[in-house]
């Protein structure tokens, strides 16, 4: 997967207006021979935005240090890494939401004065005090902007939300893959990958290696859409990307629960499955294409949802 990941601004598909942003803060921060201001990307898992970073870093022609929120656990873990960082650089934090309270609190005069207050000694005694940190970049990302506490979202000056792809970026994103992988596609085929991907470019990119698979083993190694086609029903993804949970998830409100409203932790124990999993993965799209619906008592299926599944949708 590492090969396919874009390392230029220019090489990244789509999320236009974004690419436009960051290309601007980017160019301005290097004319000016300041670090870039922290950045937070949010949107759904596989939109980019671990690619996105790296690329900053690239454009800015600075190091990239990257972690994760689960992973830094004490505050001296996260001083560490703050006092490491040469000038300029880029720290990514994924999952960032997921800091807990006493790490969230070293890194916001960290963020705003590139600064490390520390504590020494303890009881009356003891004492605070502050150390200079080297201008840096945080970029944080996470699946929902929401999850952030208001005091770390406001340090942040730039808000970039990461939005599904159309289809014909995604198809752009398939054919760049395709020919990294020497994978030999019809431009068809690379639709009909597109069109199944959820929006999602780790999706396509997934899609595109199990679909070649099947093409060579079941046929003369060209992806068509009909190879396509075949090679994705095997693997049971619907024609429009759903896979077996987003089926068992609209079934299991359907018919254990006349279609809603159902709560999410209803419905995470019933199909198995983590409520952040399905909150962060699964929802999103099944919102974005109105096949569910959000409701202040819970999770509605619309008739839209019934019809895709050949159910008659209940009477109003
Ligand atoms: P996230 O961090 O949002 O979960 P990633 O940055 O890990 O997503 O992206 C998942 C994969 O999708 C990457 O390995 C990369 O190959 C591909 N990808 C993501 N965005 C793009 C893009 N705009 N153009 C081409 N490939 C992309």
């Amino acid at each position: 997967m590492e090969t396919l990941r874009p390392r230029y601004l220019d090489e990244y598909i789509g999320q236009q207006q974004v690419k436009e942003n960051l290309r601007v803060f980017i160019e301005a921060a290097k004319m000016r021979n300041e670090a870039l201001d922290h950045v937070l990307l949010y949107g759904p898992p596989g939109l980019g935005k671990t690619t996105l970073s790296n690329i900053i870093a690239n454009e800015l022609g600075v190091n990239i240090r990257t972690t994760s929120g689960p992973a830094i656990e004490r505050a001296g873990d996260l001083a560490a890494i703050l006092t490491n960082l040469q000038e300029g650089d880029v720290l990514f934090i994924d999952e960032i939401h997921r800091l807990n309270r006493t790490v969230e609190e070293v890194l916001y005069p960290a963020m705003e004065d590139f600064a490390l207050d520390i504590v020494i000694g303890k009881g009356p005694g003891a004492r605070s005090v502050r150390l200079d940190l080297p201008p840096f970049t945080l970029i944080g990302a996470t699946t929902r902007a929401g999850l952030l506490s208001a005091p770390l979202r406001d340090r942040f000056g730039v808000m970039s939300h990461l939005d599904y792809y159309s289809v014909e970026d995604l198809v752009k994103i398939v054919l760049r893959a395709a020919d990294i992988l020497s994978v030999r596609i019809l431009p068809e085929g690379a639709e009909e990958i597109a069109r199944r991907s959820r929006g999602t470019p780790r999706i396509a990119n997934r899609l595109l290696k199990r679909v070649r698979d099947f093409a060579q083993v079941k046929g003369d190694g060209v992806i068509s859409r009909e190879v396509a086609d075949q090679a994705l029903q095997l693997i049971q993804v619907d024609p429009l990307g759903l896979d077996q949970v987003d089926h068992r998830l609209l079934l299991t409100i359907i018919e254990k629960f006349q279609g809603g409203p159902v709560g999410l932790d209803t419905i995470a124990a019933t199909i198995g499955e983590e409520p952040d999993t399905i909150e962060d993965v699964y929802e999103p799209y099944l919102l974005q294409i109105g096949f569910l619906q959000r409701t202040p008592r819970g999770r509605i299926v619309t008739p839209r949802g019934y019809i895709h599944l050949g159910m008659t949708p209940p009477e109003k």
